[in-house]
C-alpha cells in the first residue's frame, strides 16, 4: 500500500519525490511513501497549530470518547493492520497482531484518562486557602517513530498527547509508512477533527529534522537509535523544547542455578528472537550461574537451531526477516566481531538463513547464540538489533548483578530463579527502567510506565500515567478565600 500524508484533514499520496516501501521477506517494493520537504512539515505544523486551540477546549472526557472509538475501529481492522505490519517490517503474525493490540490497549487506556487527567489538591499552610495542580496541554507535539513497532509506538506517543489536548505531527519511519497511514486512518474514522492529527512521511534528515527544528513545536517525542536521539536532543536544546528520548538497549536475563531450566530456555528464546531480535527490549545477553550454565548453553543452542525462520505470515514461522539489507549486514558484521573476540564460542546460527525460493530476496539470518562471552566483549556491550544473544558464566548473584548492570544501556532486565530473596535483591539492584521476575526481558503493558535509564533514555517515560507528563504542563493554582492578604512563609 502507498503511504499518504495527512495535513489539516487532507490526504495526499506520494508525488514525484517518494521513498520505496520494501517487503523485507522478499526484498520487493510493495508501495511508496511521500518524501516530504521542510515546507510540507511546516504546513503540517501550521495546521496542527490552528487546530490545537479548539481541540484543547473540548472537554477531556469527550476527547477520550474519540480515542475509545479509535480503539473500536482498530479492533475492526486488526487483521488488516497486522498483515501490513508483517509486510512492511517482517514481524511474525502473532507479534504483528500483538503490535496492533498494543495500540488498541493504549487507545482504551488513554480514552479513560479523559475522565481522570488527575491533578492534586492539597492543604495550604495558611487558613482559608486551597492549593491544587492542573494538567494543561503544551501545544503541537512532534512525534518521530521507528519501524520496529510501527503501529504501537505511534499510538504510545499520539494518544496521551491527544487526550491531554495537544495536536500532533507524526513523522514515522521510512520503512513503515503504510502502517502509520492505516493507524492515522483509524483516528480519522473515529472522529478526530481536521488538523489535530497530521502525518508527514519522509527521511529523518529532511522531514524529521525539520520537525525538530520548527519553532512552533514545543514537544518532541523520539524513539530510535542513540546516534539519532543525540542529534535530535542537540537540535532541540537551543529552543528549550520538551524532548523525550527512547533509545537502544542491551538487556540481560539472569538465570540462577535453581531456575526451571526448560522455562528459562523458553523465556530466553522468546526474548532474544521475538521480532527477530529487533526490539529495544530484546534479551541480547544471558548471565547464568555455574551450576546451570552448561545445560543452558546446550538447550538454548538447540532451541535456537530449532526455530522456524521464514515469512512472518506463514503459520508456524517463529522468526521473520530483518528489516532491511543494512540490518542484515550489521548482524553479519557482529557475528564476525564475536568470532574474532577472544574465547567467544559460536554454538548456534551465524549465517544467513536458508529459506524457500520465493523468499530468496529477503533479509533472513539464523538465530545465533554465542557462549563463553565475557562482559567487556563488543557483542555483550553494543546493540546488535538482530537475532543474536550472548551467554555469560558467573559465580553468583552478586557477580550476575554486576555484569547485568555493566553496559551503557538501562532499559529492561530479567531474573529467573525460584529464590524469592534473590529475585527481590535483583529487582532493586538492576539499573534498568523495567524489571521482569520469572520472565524474559519483554512483555510491557500499556498502563505501566515504559522507558529506560542511562544510555537508553533521558528521564521520561511512555505509557501509564507517566506517559502524560511529557505532553502536559503542570499549572499550580492557589485560591485564597480568606478575604485578606496572606503571605506564605511569613504569616505563620
Ligand atoms: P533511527 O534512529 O534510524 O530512526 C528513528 C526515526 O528517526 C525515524 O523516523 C527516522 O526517520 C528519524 N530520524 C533519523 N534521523 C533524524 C534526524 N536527524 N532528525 C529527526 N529524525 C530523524 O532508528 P530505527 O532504526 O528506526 O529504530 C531502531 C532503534 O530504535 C534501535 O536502537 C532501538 O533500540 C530503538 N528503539 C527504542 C525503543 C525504546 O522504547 N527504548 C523502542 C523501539 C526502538
Amino acid at each position: 500500500m502507498d503511504a499518504k500524508n495527512l495535513v489539516g484533514g487532507t490526504w495526499s499520496g506520494p508525488k514525484a519525490r517518494s521513498l520505496p516501501i520494501i517487503d523485507p521477506a522478499t526484498g520487493k517494493t510493495i508501495g511508496k511513501a511521500p518524501r516530504s520537504s521542510a515546507k510540507d512539515v511546516a504546513a503540517a505544523v501550521d495546521a496542527a497549530k490552528q487546530a490545537q486551540r479548539a481541540w484543547g477546549a473540548v472537554p477531556a472526557p469527550r476527547r477520550g470518547e474519540i480515542l475509545f472509538k479509535a480503539a473500536r475501529v482498530m479492533e475492526g481492522r486488526k487483521q488488516e493492520l497486522g498483515r501490513l505490519v508483517c509486510s512492511e517490517m517482517g514481524k511474525v503474525k502473532a507479534e504483528a497482531l500483538g503490535d496492533v493490540q498494543e495500540a488498541i490497549d493504549m487507545a482504551y487506556y488513554m480514552a479513560a484518562e479523559g475522565r481522570r487527567l488527575f491533578g492534586q489538591t492539597t492543604p495550604s499552610e495558611l487558613p482559608n486557602k486551597l492549593c491544587m495542580t492542573l494538567r494543561e496541554p503544551v501545544g503541537v507535539c512532534g512525534l518521530i517513530t521507528p519501524w520496529n513497532f510501527p503501529v504501537a509506538i505511534p499510538s504510545w506517543k499520539s494518544l496521551p498527547a491527544l487526550v491531554a489536548g495537544n495536536s500532533v505531527v507524526i513523522k514515522p519511519s521510512e520503512e513503515t509508512g503504510g502502517c502509520a497511514t492505516a493507524y492515522v486512518e483509524c483516528l480519522v474514522e473515529a472522529g478526530i477533527p481536521d488538523g489535530v492529527v497530521n502525518l508527514v512521511h519522509g527521511t529523518g534528515e529532511e522531514a524529521g529534522a525539520a520537525l525538530v527544528a520548527h519553532p512552533d513545536v514545543p514537544v518532541i517525542s523520539f524513539t530510535g537509535s542513540n546516534a539519532t536521539g543525540r542529534a535530535v536532543s542537540q537540535a532541540a536544546a537551543p529552543m528549550l523544547k520538551h524532548v523525550h528520548l527512547e533509545l537502544g538497549g542491551k538487556n540481560g536475563i539472569v538465570v540462577l542455578d535453581d531456575a526451571d531450566l526448560e522455562f528459562a530456555v523458553r523465556a530466553i528464546l522468546w526474548s532474544a528472537y521475538g521480532t527477530t531480535g529487533q526490539r529495544c527490549t530484546a534479551g541480547s545477553r544471558v548471565i547464568a550461574t555455574r551450576g546451570i550454565y552448561d545445560r543452558l548453553v546446550e538447550r538454548v543452542a538447540a532451541g535456537a537451531e530449532a526455530l522456524k525462520v521464514g515469512h512472518g505470515w506463514t503459520e508456524g514461522v517463529e522468526v521473520g526477516p530483518l528489516v532491511r539489507p543494512a540490518a542484515l549486514k550489521k548482524v553479519e558484521h557482529y557475528v564476525q566481531v564475536g568470532l574474532r573476540e577472544d574465547k567467544a564460542r559460536l554454538v548456534a546460527g551465524g549465517k544467513r538463513a536458508r529459506v524457500p525460493a520465493a523468499l530468496k530476496g529477503g533479509f533472513f539470518h539464523e538465530p545465533t547464540v554465542f557462549a563463553d562471552v565475557t562482559p567487556s566483549m563488543r557483542i555483550a556491550q553494543e546493540e546488535i538489533f538482530g537475532p543474536v544473544t550472548a551467554l555469560m558464566r558467573v559465580d553468583d548473584l552478586d557477580e550476575a548483578i554486576e555484569v547485568h548492570n555493566g553496559t551503557p544501556y538501562g532499559l529492561s532486565g530479567a531474573i529467573i530463579t525460584r529464590n524469592l530473596a534473590h529475585a527481590m535483591k535483583a529487582m532493586r539492584a538492576f539499573k534498568t527502567g523495567i524489571v521482569y521476575v520469572h520472565n524474559g526481558t519483554i512483555g510491557a503493558e500499556v498502563h505501566l510506565p515504559f522507558g529506560g535509564i542511562k544510555g537508553t533514555g533521558n528521564g521520561h517515560r511512555e505509557a501509564g500515567i507517566a506517559g502524560l507528563d511529557l505532553f502536559t504542563e503542570w499549572k499550580t493554582v492557589y485560591v485564597d478565600y480568606s478575604g485578606g492578604l496572606q503571605r506564605a512563609q511569613i504569616d505563620r
